[in-house]
């Protein structure tokens, strides 16, 4: 395997996509794919064939026949592949962000911390054989204790999807492999080289053949993974309809599944606020990775006292916000990850005006008349501000409702902080949530009345750390959350065992 990466100031080149099978690299078999950079019209990042569904079933039995020895090999060695790979990523993070910024769209620095952010994460579950391998119980009878071990639940069906090309699956497929599982990944087809970039990691750090097995392709290779009859386990990221649609197939059989699926998440301005925090709290949350994060700030409640202020720096703020090649330092915000999803957000913003909603800032058209403001190419949206006004319509706004997945943030006013909980709360998602505020009593209250899975005390709703649960509740999550400790509850499942040598004399 070639594990030499082009410098970064190197001409881009178009690395050809391969399958990873039982530890071969192979050609697939399937139609032509092509991931393009988003930011360049006719640039192609990475081109190879698809998987088939027959590739699915040859990554099952491999995946399979890898299961036993891997589960049989210590906690420590199974840890220690993945500190080697971490070492490998972290020694090109540099490349393969770069690679990542073209591909998906991201800005380099952000790219180059998602690639570190994947080694640290690889970092954390290869230390897992330091820690707790289980729990001991005192007996109610005389000379027994009672134990509760762990064990892999075998092959594992990893789905992931593009906004987080390396971080994502990282964090699945480490805790995955350390507890003694095999696996079947699944990438979105729009992000093939990141996901190649850690498959060979793990390949090169000793990772046994068959242990990961990689298929590029469409949402139906999906499918056919969870339909498999060898699928012991299903972690998927994504959206809430395929998220959900997946769910409902693995349970019915009975196969445990994590999920972890979209968002709406809101900061909360309360009066008392510092706002100069507030404002670059929220414009981060919003508007860093092209307001592409599941975490992502896309509602803002602005309470009364505060809100004509707090706007008026916004908007102060985003006139700085340079738009445009992600691979340029000078630039905050990069494409959306294609010219479609773009084109989604533009009508999905135009719906909401015809709702009601009013233009505080940027917009479906921004910039587009006016080449210097605007990067040329579809897949450029301005960051774009929206206001809904109070009324019997506000709720069924799209854009205060619908998850549109890039750099729109809609704003409501909010009477008092209980009113902006309640507002908070009127979402079908429950993943992340930014509480700005100095005062403690809001604090509890907020832990307490907000229906979330993560919530942020005055900084942006964004950011997870690999050592502690992640995840939504609502129609964000079902099912174990990800990361920490909580890996451990949805990749092993337990054994009680009832120990006593026989009569004490
Ligand atoms: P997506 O649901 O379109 O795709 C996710 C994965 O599912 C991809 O690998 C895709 O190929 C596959 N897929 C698509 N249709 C399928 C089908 N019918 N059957 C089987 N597999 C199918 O999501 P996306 O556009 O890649 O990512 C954006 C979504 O992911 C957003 O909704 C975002 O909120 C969510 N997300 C959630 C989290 C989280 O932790 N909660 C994190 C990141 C992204």
């Amino acid at each position: 395997m070639d594990m030499t990466k082009a410098p970064a100031t190197a001409p881009p080149r178009t690395v050809a996509l391969r399958q990873f099978i039982g530890g071969q690299w192979e050609e697939g078999t399937g139609p032509l794919l092509a991931s393009t950079n988003p930011a360049l019209d006719g640039e192609v990042v990475a081109a190879g064939a698809q998987a088939t569904a027959d590739d699915v079933d040859r990554a099952m039995a491999a995946a399979r026949a890898a299961a036993r020895g891997w589960a049989q090999t210590p906690m420590h060695e199974r840890g220690a592949v993945l500190l080697r790979a971490a070492a490998c990523i972290d020694a090109n993070a540099r490349d393969w962000g770069l690679e990542l910024a073209r591909e998906e769209g991201k800005t380099l620095a952000e790219g180059i911390g998602e690639v570190s952010r994947a080694a640290q994460i690889l970092r954390y579950f290869g230390n897992e054989g330091d820690r707790p391998a289980g729990e001991v119980f005192s007996s109610p009878r005389r000379g027994e204790r009672i134990l509760v071990t762990r064990k892999p639940l075998g092959v594992i069906g990893v789905v992931t999807p593009f906004n987080f090309p390396i971080a994502i699956p990282a964090w699945k497929i480490a805790p995955a492999l350390v507890f003694g599982n095999t696996v079947v990944w699944k990438p979105a087809s729009t992000v093939p080289l990141l996901a190649m970039r850690l498959a060979e990691a793990l390949q090169d750090a000793g990772l046994p053949d068959g242990a990961l097995n990689l298929l590029i392709g469409p949402g139906a290779l999906g499918t056919r993974i969870v339909e498999h009859p060898d699928l012991d386990g299903l972690t998927f990221t994504g959206s809430t309809g395929v998220g959900r649609e997946l769910s409902r197939k693995a349970a019915g059989r009975g196969v445990p599944v994590q999920a972890e699926m979209g968002g709406k998440n809101a900061a909360i301005v309360l009066a008392d606020a510092d706002l100069d925090l507030a404002v670059e709290q929220v414009v981060f949350g919003a508007f860093r990775s092209t307001g592409q994060k599941c975490t992502a700030t896309s509602r803002l409640i602005l309470t009364e006292p505060i809100a004509d202020e707090f706007l008026g720096r916004l908007l102060a703020r985003l006139k700085d916000w340079r738009v445009g090649d992600p691979t340029d330092p000078t630039v905050h915000m990069g494409p959306l990850v294609s010219g479609s999803a773009a084109g989604g957000i533009r009508t999905g913003i135009r719906t909401a005006l015809s709702q009601g909603a009013q233009l505080v800032y940027g917009g479906a058209e921004a910039g587009r008349d006016d080449g210097a403001a605007m990067p040329a190419g579809d897949s450029f949206l301005a960051p774009t501000v929206l206001e809904v006004p109070e009324g019997p319509a506000s709720a069924a706004n799209t854009a205060w409702r619908d998850e549109f997945f890039g750099p729109v943030l809609t704003v409501r006013r909010a009477a008092d902080a209980q009113e902006a909980f309640r507002l908070a709360n009127e979402s079908d998602f429950g993943l992340s949530c930014a509480l700005f505020t100095q005062d403690i009593t809001r604090v509890l209250s907020a832990m307490d009345d907000l229906d979330v899975g993560i919530l942020h005390v005055n900084s942006e709703s964004a950011g997870a750390d690999p050592h502690v649960p992640f995840g939504g509740a609502k129609k964000s999550g079902f099912g174990p959350k990800e990361q920490g400790g909580a890996a451990k509850e949805f990749f092993t499942h337990t054994t009680t065992v009832y120990l006593t040598g026989g009569i004490p004399g």
